[in-house]
């Protein structure tokens, strides 16, 4: 009976990749302090969505922005071309900041950008800022009540009345993602603009640790399926990709943007970190265009078992908390092993397209009676075997 209750993203239908249109877009963005790609690294001094606390019961958003180590009075650059709709000394530990909306970064949308923390500004409110080789401002540094650093956000949000001296943006109500968009304001800075550079050594690439603090946004896109409810947050931290998910129906994760043809070999760690027993969530790898085949673990309502799904009576029975999927695609028969310890052991196998697909690691359920703060990981995705096909720079 449990077979009706997989979150399965064939049903859903259309899933949303806004990384991916964030990318189609075209404008390449640029660095404001510093350049990953010329051997000039920023470094991040304070991570976005640092120090989250809780107030009466609710989260309250953290660090909406990076900090960005720098010396005082560096040239601090446009992300992009766009209009300047605040250049203003705030005092106290603000400084003086620029607000810059970009209307053509993302098609429909108006991303801004905030640079804070500045002993010096160059362009006026209602400005257009067209060069991004002249700099908007000078880093600050202790007359700003902090060691020099530059404070920078990206967003969607833009308030008249930011708050001088609370160092980031004051706005706790606001629903913060730590990497995908769904309805959130803030975007992780340097993942955005890493989104928006082609990095060639990163192109081509599908084997992924998650040990960078940053999900990898050339390698992976979000995987934002319709609302059904569920809220599902994902984060780069501790050295893999945690997926945590509310109340309600639905699911999340990560797809690949690079496919195989042909036959593939790839397999990916999980944990289940929080997972009450019967939870009704599945976690899982999956063939993401092959409708939605894929190994899982999955918490049935009377048993915990792993299972080649979707359509496959294999089943196998477990208590495991942490092991390993691997799926592996020989002509059209599909197979899935599990591993823990030493052996693999094999699933079940299922005939299947022999199309390209891409690869997703997600978690969801369809028991709307389903409990929420269910907390899983992914570490080391890896091809074993397979051509990838990616997509090209941007
Ligand atoms: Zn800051």
């Amino acid at each position: 009976m449990f077979l009706t209750r997989r979150w399965l993203f064939i049903t859903a239908g259309t899933a949303v990749f806004l990384l991916s249109s964030v990318r189609s877009s075209g404008s390449a963005l640029r660095f404001p302090v510093g350049d990953p790609s010329s051997g000039s690294p920023y470094t991040i001094s304070q991570k976005f969505q640092d120090a989250p606390f809780i107030l009466n019961g609710k989260t309250i958003s953290g660090h909406l922005g990076e900090d960005w180590a720098v010396d005082v009075g560096t040239n601090v650059f446009p992300i992009a071309p766009g209009h300047v709709v605040r250049s203003r000394d705030f005092q106290d530990n603000w400084c003086k900041v620029v607000i810059i909306a970009h209307e053509n970064l993302v098609p429909g949308r108006t991303i801004y950008s905030l640079y804070a923390h500045l002993i010096s500004i160059l362009v006026g409110e209602g400005d257009d800022v067209i060069d991004v080789t002249k700099p908007i401002g000078l880093s600050g540094g202790p007359q700003c009540g902090y060691p020099p650093h530059l404070h920078f956000e990206i967003k969607e949000y833009h308030s008249a009345n930011i708050t001088p001296g609370s160092g980031y943006t004051d706005e706790p109500a606001l629903n913060v993602d730590l990497l995908c968009h769904n309805d959130a304001t803030f975007f992780r800075p340097s993942s955005f603009i890493l989104g928006q550079i082609a990095i060639p050594s990163l192109l081509g690439s599908m084997s992924d640790k998650f040990d960078g603090d940053v999900l990898n946004i050339n390698r992976w896109g979000c995987l934002v399926p319709p609302s059904q409810g569920a809220s599902v947050t994902l984060a780069d931290i501790n050295q893999h990709l945690e997926v945590l998910m509310g109340t309600g129906v639905g699911g999340g994760g990560i797809v690949s943007q690079c496919s195989i043809s042909g036959d593939f070999d790839v397999q990916v760690d999980y944990i289940l970190l929080n997972w009450p027993i019967n939870n009704n969530h599945s976690v899982r790898l999956g063939a993401y265009d092959l409708g939605g085949v894929g190994v899982l673990r999955f918490s049935a309502s009377s048993s915990e078992l792993y299972e080649l799904g979707p359509g496959s009576t294999a089943h196998t029975p477990t208590n495991d908390t942490a092991g390993q999927f691997r799926l592996v695609r020989t002509g059209s028969t599909i197979s899935g092993f599990f591993r823990t310890g030493s052996n693999w052991t094999f699933l079940g196998s299922e005939t299947g397209a022999t199309s390209a697909t891409r690869f997703n690691l997600d978690l969801g359920t369809n028991g709307t009676f389903a409990p929420g703060g269910i907390v899983v990981a992914f570490d080391n995705f890896q091809v074993n075997a397979g051509s990838s096909v990616c997509p090209a720079a941007p």
